[in-house]
């Protein structure tokens, strides 16, 4: 490794979730690294995904708490939000992380190349005229913001979570193409800082891959708050004016705002990078795996949300280290993506592992379900905060999903992976005594009274 090219026990392509957990853990494992990097280590998550937004969750949820202190006695006053301290915020927390990371990856003596990496063979990258050399290949370039065709995103009235999340001012009003997560979640701070908001979803329902029961409640909940939607509209054309956009839809409806956010998805990066001359397949640019991460060409793995499995930076962690103690000879079991917690960070939160009922019908589960309202949780109470927690099982055999709706609820959903993932009963739960007042106690009274021994559950 005398100029520093390999050959590396393995190269990596790209320093996200993905990209990162695999290089981490591979030189944890013995394993000489390199680590290539276009731009900054940590990707969309810490850059532009994960941690930025939830950042601007926590700022809104500020915002909302000062304009209701009055409901639990506090004099508080709501004086708007001063969007340069917001950003500052938010950056001040990136940084913090990434300057950690970076240290992180430092310390395990990865080594990190800064630059495009271009792939010329199966084990073979090319960055800045340099070929570097890997006895294995991890594919790990992430993803983009979509759009849809004909929609042209032109950064300032028409824009995607990349510019939302830098945008120097609160906008009056906002159309948020796509009820997904991303759009849900921005829908949710610009409401809670003083927008006009409707979101316009194609399918049915808000989030929807989520259990219907948690997509209407969700519904339900941004009614309340005063986010509008249109569910089933589809999009059909937009037109920027002086002041902002027209959005039509094909049922004929217009819509004006200041600004259009599209929120219609991500789609793989894998465009021009050479992937074809290692031998992967693609198919609508995603690389194609086997459960193990291998794309079938011997020593080249793909991982993240550059294959077809749930964009979620802990599943990007998870096939990271999963690819890295394959090539280490350790044998990792398959991840179950069932068993992947998500959560939806809006106020309310939503938050699930495992299948919805009608999942678990379809694949022929004799299902109950059993539905807990907060209403009757101590601690929901005193947060002030409405939804549920719905348990979907096997009669009298394990619980197949959690569902959940309501302030907070997506802390409580590593308790409810625990459950699905060691395949618990409810009774196996019912047992367990969980602290009181925590919220914890709803997923506990949903499992006491699916076990058959209800305590605060009204009839
Ligand atoms: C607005 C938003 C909010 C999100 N919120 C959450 C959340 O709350 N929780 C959650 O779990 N997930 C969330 N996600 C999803 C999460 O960010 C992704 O699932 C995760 O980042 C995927 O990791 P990855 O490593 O596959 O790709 P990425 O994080 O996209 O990393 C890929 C990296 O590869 C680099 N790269 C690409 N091409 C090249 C090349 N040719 N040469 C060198 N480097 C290259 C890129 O610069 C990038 O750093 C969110 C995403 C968005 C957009």
């Amino acid at each position: 490794m005398a100029d520093g090219s390999g050959p590396f026990d393995i190269v990596v392509l790209g320093g996200g979730s993905g990209g990162y957990a695999c290089a981490l853990r591979a030189a944890e494992l013995g394993k000489s690294v390199a680590l290539i990097e276009k731009g900054k280590v940590g990707g969309t998550c810490l850059h532009n995904g994960c941690i930025p937004t939830k950042a601007l969750l926590h700022a809104a949820e500020l915002a909302d708490q000062a304009r209701e202190g009055e409901a639990f006695g506090v004099k508080t006053r709501f004086d708007g939000i001063d969007v340069p301290g917001v950003l500052a915020y938010k950056d001040k927390v990136i940084n913090g992380l990434w300057k950690g990371l970076t240290g992180l990856i430092k310390s395990k003596k990865i080594t990190v190349i800064e630059g495009e990496g271009r792939v010329i063979g199966p084990n073979r990258v090319i960055v800045d005229g340099q070929v570097y050399e890997g006895t294995n290949l991890v594919l790990a370039t992430g993803s983009a913001a979509k759009s849809l065709p004909g929609l042209d995103i032109d950064g300032s009235k028409v824009i995607t979570s990349d510019h939302a999340l830098v945008l120097d001012r609160v906008p009056t009003s906002v159309v948020v193409l796509g009820g997904g997560v991303i759009g849900v979640e921005f829908a949710s701070v610009w409401r809670s800082f003083g927008a006009e908001v409707t979101i316009v979803e194609a399918l049915p329902h808000l989030l929807p891959l989520e259990d219907e029961a948690n997509s209407k409640l969700l519904e339900r909940a941004f009614r309340r708050r005063g986010i509008k939607y249109e569910l089933g509209a589809r999009f059909d054309s937009v037109k920027t004016t002086d002041t902002g956009v027209v959005v039509s839809l094909e049922n004929g409806k217009t819509l004006d705002a200041e600004l259009l956010l599209v929120a219609v998805g991500r789609g793989p990066v894998s465009a021009g990078l050479g992937f074809e001359t290692a031998g992967v397949t693609l198919d609508r640019g995603y690389v194609l795996v086997d459960e193990l991460c291998r794309t079938g060409v011997p020593g080249v793995y793909a991982v993240g949300d550059l294959i077809p499995t749930p964009q979620l930076a802990h599943v990007g962690f998870a096939e990271g280290i999963l690819v890295a103690e394959q090539i280490a000879g350790l044998n990792p079991v398959a991840i179950d993506y069932d068993g992947v917690p998500r959560i939806t960070y809006s106020e309310p939160e939503v938050a699930a592992v495992g299948i919805s009922s009608a999942q678990a019908r379809e694949r022929g589960f004799d299902v109950v379900e059993l539905t807990y309202n907060l209403a009757g949780n101590g601690r929901s109470k005193i947060l002030q905060t409405q939804g549920e927690v719905k348990v979907v099982a096997e009669r009298d055999g394990r619980v197949l999903g959690v569902h959940m709706v309501g302030g907070r609820v997506g802390e409580l959903i590593a308790e409810a992976q625990l459950i699905y993932n060691w395949e618990a009963t409810a009774s196996d739960v019912a047992q367990l005594i969980h602290p009181h007042p925590t919220q914890s106690e709803a997923l506990g009274e949903a499992m006491l009274a699916l076990a058959g021994k209800p305590l605060h559950v009204h009839n």
